[in-house]
C-alpha cells in the first residue's frame, strides 16, 4: 500500500495502526522531507506533469524544461507518477530532517 493510501485509512483500533505503519515506518514519516525535481536534460516539455500538479507548481514552456517551484510543492508526488516512463525526467530527493 503506497503512503498517501496510508495516510488516508482511518483505522479503528491500536493493531490495524500497527499493521498499517511500522516503526520503520513512523521515524521515515516525520524524520525525513521529500524533494520532488525536474531533470532539465531529460525533460521534454510535455506539459503532463504541470496539468497534474493539485497546485500548479509546475512550470516551462514548449520550448525549455519544466521547473517545479519548491515553495509551492506539497510533495504529494503525483508528478512523478505522471511523467511518462519513456522520459523519467523527474527525481525525488530525501533529505533527514535531523539525526
Ligand atoms: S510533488 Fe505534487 S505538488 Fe509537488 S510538484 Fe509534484 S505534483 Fe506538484
Ligand atoms: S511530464 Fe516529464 S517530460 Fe513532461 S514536462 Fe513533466 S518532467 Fe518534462
Amino acid at each position: 500500500m503506497k503512503n498517501n493510501e496510508k495516510l488516508g485509512a482511518r483505522p479503528e483500533t491500536q493493531g490495524e495502526y500497527e499493521k498499517l505503519f511500522t516503526d520503520e515506518d513512523i521515524d521515515r514519516l516525520f524524520g525525513e522531507i521529500e524533494s520532488y525535481y525536474i531533470d532539465p536534460e531529460k525533460c521534454q516539455s510535455c506539459g503532463i506533469c504541470a496539468r497534474k500538479c493539485p497546485v500548479d507548481a509546475i512550470t516551462g514552456t514548449k520550448k525549455s524544461p519544466y521547473i517545479i517551484d519548491q515553495d509551492k510543492c506539497i510533495k504529494c508526488g503525483t508528478c512523478l507518477e505522471s511523467c511518462p516512463p519513456r522520459f523519467s525526467a523527474i527525481n525525488k530527493h530525501l533529505s533527514r530532517l535531523f539525526d
